[in-house]
């Protein structure tokens, strides 16, 4: 492929706006899409609060702030990402949503364009199937915070092509991401590891072995983790946290997996963590 330039990036949501800014301060231009324009725009303005912060900390110059600002348009939906050599998928974790997205992005984006996900779970074989091409088709699983976290997972599905692969790894090291490559199943690696943990950490308040606070410190000083699982499921957002934990659960079919009953009944509250200013803890 020729040197990519224009991305598109549709969910402007935490992880969305968080791969504008990392994208943006590589260099790319991005085109930003989220259900409509307003929500683009938010998840602009989040990108230059965080980096404005970083301006005032002294981490980066006001100077490449803007450029990088500059490099990042809101637009309408993705009937705008014709220009995008690359776009990556970041809307909520919601498997026919996602594939309705890809849908609209067949529509629009060149032949040639590579389709990435940002899904956290959701097997990148299935939706790759359900698109025009299935070779141009890859798993890109950015951590969260974005701009902090070192890592990309990249998944290839069954029918991912070694260039198609090639370019999303070069991508994220551009991105100044470290990358692991692991294989198509339900919650791929790094999730597979980590929900498990939330959700046993959830079991554990649910059955009343111990505080909401005492699991987090418990971890947090016990294992020498930097944050506690249920501060941490609170920062990914519980419907994100329960909708892994069913992918895993129906993809993988094993009762271990089962989401606790607390989390489903948190995520029917409403509390879904930071994002709405209530979770395990309050914000
Ligand atoms: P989020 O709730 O912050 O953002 C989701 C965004 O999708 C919202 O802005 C929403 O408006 C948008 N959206 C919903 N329907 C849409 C539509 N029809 N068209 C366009 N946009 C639409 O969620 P998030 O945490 O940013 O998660 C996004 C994806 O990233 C999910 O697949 C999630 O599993 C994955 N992910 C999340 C984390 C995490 O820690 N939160 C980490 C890695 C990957």
């Amino acid at each position: 492929m020729a040197t990519l330039h224009t991305l598109g990036i549709v969910g402007a949501g935490q992880m969305g706006a968080g791969i504008a800014h990392v994208a943006a301060a590589a260099g790319l231009t991005v085109l930003l899409a989220d259900a409509d324009r307003g929500r683009a725009e938010a998840g602009k303005a989040g990108v230059a609060k965080r980096m404005a912060r970083a301006v005032e900390k002294g981490k980066l110059e006001a100077a490449a702030m803007h450029a990088a600002l500059e490099r990042i348009t809101p637009v309408d939906d993705v009937g705008a990402f014709g220009p995008a050599q690359l776009a990556i998928e970041a809307v909520s974790e919601n498997e026919a949503l996602k594939s309705r997205i890809f849908a609209d992005l067949d529509a629009v984006l060149g032949d040639t364009a590579i389709r990435a996900t940002n899904t956290s779970s959701i097997p990148i074989t299935r939706l790759a199937a359900r698109t025009k091409f299935p070779e141009r088709f890859i798993g890109m699983h950015f951590m969260n915070p974005v701009p902090v976290m070192e890592l990309v997972e990249i998944i290839r599905g069954l029918a991912t092509s070694d260039a198609t692969y090639e370019a999303t790894q070069g991508l994220a090291q551009r991105m100044g991401k470290t990358t692991v490559v692991t294989r198509d199943m339900p919650g791929f690696a790094i999730n597979r590891i980590l929900m498990p943990m939330i959700n046993e950490a959830v079991y554990t308040l649910y059955e009343g072995i111990a505080s909401a606070e005492d699991i987090d410190t418990g971890m947090k000083l016990g294992t020498n983790q930097p944050m506690g699982p249920l501060t941490l499921a609170d920062f990914i957002g519980l419907d994100t946290c329960l909708a892994i934990m069913e992918v895993l659960h129906q993809g993988l079919g094993d009762t271990k997996y089962r989401p606790c009953p607390l989390l489903r009944q948190y995520v029917e509250a409403g509390w879904l963590g930071r994002k709405t200013g209530r979770g395990f803890h309050t914000y």
